[in-house]
């Protein structure tokens, strides 16, 4: 659930989930509807998936308990090495850290040393023996997750305060490297053509090209070819749209028919008991203004 995503936005779904699935097994009796459901708002969709179907896997094959082996754990859908890592030292408090924009940014300044000049993997195997001293592994992996973001923040990071600052080299130095890790913002447009009818529903396919949205029933998406023509569309409205490091902007278009093309069905743009994605409910919220 934290992957992108900050804790304060979390803890109401995480406390949510963690009631109604009590264990693993819980869990993996459940659907994906009534997980997307739950998940609703959060956003990267693909997470509940993945968590179920980990959910399985560990019920099938490991006893309903995550493996020991870094092999078999990065095996489960969506655990790359950040995961597996994090993984092996909070369960099993083995000497690991997982290693994200945080982590990499405090090594980089008590070392004030860009980072893209160090390799982590080998500066974390050449340090074993310094970092890992306290034996309690569980809570360096998530101290140090911490530490760089409320500490070692990325803009006015807490020198003055910090425990390390007797230590840290840029904190010293008078030549301090220049954090440079920005996000790739990539911007992209696309149309989006609605089918309604008058009985305030949309038509939509499973069948689309988007992938940020695999496998979510949606309106016909097509990213913003300028040549377009088609008279039959009627412009609705043009907005902008953010998705994790996607910057969308958005020209809707609608039109009436009770003909649909195939694959697609139709919704109510209001009382949906299913799950909508947020970039869905958006459409929805624009194009009910229509009624
Ligand atoms: S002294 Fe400043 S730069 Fe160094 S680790 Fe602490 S907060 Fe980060």
């Amino acid at each position: 659930m934290l992957q992108q995503t900050q804790v304060k936005t979390v803890i109401p779904y995480f406390n949510k989930f963690t009631k109604k699935f009590k264990t693993i097994k819980a869990l993996s009796k459940s659907h994906e509807k009534e997980i997307l459901k739950m998940w609703e708002g959060l956003g990267y969709y693909r997470r509940a998936r993945n968590l179920l179907a980990c959910s399985k896997i560990l019920v099938q094959n490991y006893k309903s308990r995550l493996p020991r082996s870094i092999i078999e754990i990065k095996k489960l859908p969506g655990v790359g090495d950040y995961t597996a890592n994090a993984l092996l030292g909070l369960v099993y408090n083995e000497p690991r850290i997982a290693v994200d924009g945080n982590v990499k940014r405090v090594f980089s300044r008590n070392l004030n040393i860009e980072e893209r000049k160090i390799n982590f993997d080998k500066f974390v195997k050449k340090n074993k023996k310094k970092l890992f001293i306290a034996k309690r592994n569980d809570d360096f992996v998530e101290a140090l997750m911490e530490f760089g973001a409320l500490i070692c923040k990325p803009k006015d990071p807490n020198c003055l305060t910090c425990c390390l600052n007797k230590t840290c080299k840029y904190f010293k130095s008078n030549k301090k490297i220049k954090n440079i890790r920005n996000k790739m913002i990539k911007n992209k447009s696309f149309d989006i053509f609605c089918y309604l009818n008058k009985r305030k529903q949309i038509a939509l396919t499973k069948n689309n090209q988007i992938s940020f949205l695999k496998n979510f029933n949606l309106p016909e998406i097509k990213e913003t070819n300028n040549s377009f023509k088609n008279q039959n569309w009627i412009f609705l409205k043009k907005y902008k749209n953010s998705i994790s490091n996607l910057k969308l902007n958005i020209n809707l278009y609608y039109k009436f028919s009770n003909k649909i093309p195939r694959m697609y069905n139709w919704y109510s743009l209001k009382n949906n008991k299913e799950f909508v994605p947020s970039f869905t409910k958006k459409i929805f919220s624009h194009l009910s203004t229509l009624f």
